[in-house]
C-alpha cells in the first residue's frame, strides 16, 4: 500500500542538467528520516565496510553509487512504468555507522532500520559490505522470518574468519538463519561460484534447505527460467532482494573486493530482476560496489542501475496492492 499521492519526483534532466545539482540517488530529494513519514520507498546509503576479508572500500560505495545515478531516467523502457509516478521515493541519506567499532555498527545501523520500517517505508540501500544486510534483515525480520533472493557470486553462509570471528561479510545469511529472522526454506541464491576452501563450504547451506543456483546451473536455464525458479522458492511471503555486485563478472563490474570470474552479464541480471515482477519485495539491497576499484565508475554505475530495476519492482507491486 502506498501513503499519498507521489510528492516528490527527481530533478528533471530537461530543466537541470543531469550532471548538474547536488548529488542524491536518482536526483530525489534528500529527506531526513524524521520528517519522512509519507514516504512509500526510502533510497538509504550504509557507508560502511567493516566486515571485508580481502580488498576493502565499499564504504566509499553509496557517495559513488549517488553520483552515477544521475544517469537514471524516470521511465523504465520495458516494464513501461515510472516508479516515481507510483509511490513517494526519497534518498534518505546514509545509515549511521561506525568504522571503528563492528558490532557497534551493526547496532547502530539496525535501530536506524528499525526506525524506517516502524515508519512504514520499504528500504532500498546501497552498501557497504554484504554484512550491512544483517543488521538490515534484524530489522525487518523481527516479527516473522523473511525468504530472501540473493544474486551473488559466493554463498556468504560461512561460519567465521580468523578464528572465532563470526561477522564479517561472508557470514550474514549464516547468522540470519541461526538468528531466525531469514528463512531458509523460502531463499534462493543465484550464481554461486568460484574457488573454495573445500567441499564443506557448500554443505551448511544446503543442510538448511536453501536452494542454491550455482552458476552453471543458472547458464543451463537461462534468466527466465531462474527467476521462475526464485519466484516458486519465494512464494507469497515477505522476501528481500540481495544483490551483490560479484554476481556479475569482472568484465561488467571489476570494482569489487572479491571478484569471480565466469559470471553474469548486466544484461541477464537485469532480465532475472525483472523475472521476480509480483514478488512481495518488502525491502533490497545492492552491496559490495568498491570505487577505490572501479576508477570509471561503471560498476557504481551497474549497481544502481539494478536499483532502479528493484526499485521499479516494489513501486509497482505498493502500487497495485493500493
Ligand atoms: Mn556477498
Ligand atoms: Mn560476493
Amino acid at each position: 500500500m502506498t501513503k499519498n499521492a507521489p510528492r516528490n519526483q527527481p530533478l528533471s534532466g530537461m530543466v537541470t542538467p543531469r550532471f548538474a545539482g547536488m548529488s542524491t540517488f536518482m536526483r530525489l530529494p534528500h529527506v531526513p528520516i524524521d520528517e519522512a513519514c509519507d514516504i512509500d520507498v526510502a533510497l538509504i546509503g550504509v557507508p560502511w565496510d567493516g566486515g571485508t576479508t580481502n580488498r576493502p572500500g565499499p564504504r566509499h560505495g553509496p557517495r559513488q553509487m549517488r553520483d552515477q545515478s544521475c544517469m537514471i531516467r524516470e521511465y523504465h523502457h520495458a516494464l513501461g512504468i515510472s516508479p516515481f509516478r507510483l509511490v513517494n521515493c526519497a534518498d534518505l541519506g546514509d545509515a549511521p555507522v561506525n568504522p571503528a567499532n563492528l558490532m557497534d555498527a551493526l547496532e547502530r545501523i539496525g535501530g536506524y532500520f528499525e526506525k524506517v520500517k516502524a515508519a512504514g517505508m520499504v528500504p532500498l540501500s546501497a552498501g557497504g559490505d554484504h554484512l550491512v544486510s544483517l543488521p538490515i534483515l534484524r530489522a525487518l525480520g523481527a516479527d516473522e522470518p523473511v525468504g530472501m533472493v540473493h544474486f551473488d557470486a559466493h554463498g556468504d553462509t560461512w561460519d567465521s574468519y580468523f578464528g572465532d570471528n563470526k561477522f564479517t561479510h561472508g557470514t550474514p545469511f549464516r547468522r540470519a538463519i541461526e538468528e531466525g529472522i531469514l528463512d531458509p526454506g523460502r531463499t534462493v541464491q543465484i550464481g554461486i561460484r568460484g574457488s573454495l576452501y573445500g567441499p564443506e563450504d557448500k554443505q551448511w547451506a544446503l543442510d538448511q534447505g536453501i536452494r542454491v543456483m550455482e552458476i552453471e546451473e543458472c547458464v543451463d536455464l537461462g534468466p527466465d527460467a531462474v527467476a521462475a525458479e526464485a519466484r516458486r522458492v519465494a512464494g507469497d511471503g515477505a522476501t528481500y532482494v540481495s544483490f551483490d555486485i560479484d554476481c556479475l563478472d569482472p568484465a561488467f563490474a571489476p570494482g569489487t573486493g572479491t571478484p569471480e570470474i565466469g559470471g553474469f552479464t548486466s544484461r541477464e541480471a537485469q532480465m532475472m530482476v525483472r523475472g521476480l515482477r509480483g514478488l512481495n519485495i518488502i525491502g533490497a539491497d545492492v552491496v559490495e560496489v568498491s570505487p577505490p576499484f572501479d576508477p570509471g565508475g561503471g560498476t557504481a554505475l551497474a549497481g544502481v542501475t539494478m536499483m532502479f530495476e528493484l526499485l521499479c519492482l516494489i513501486a509497482e507491486r505498493l502500487a497495485d496492492a493500493r
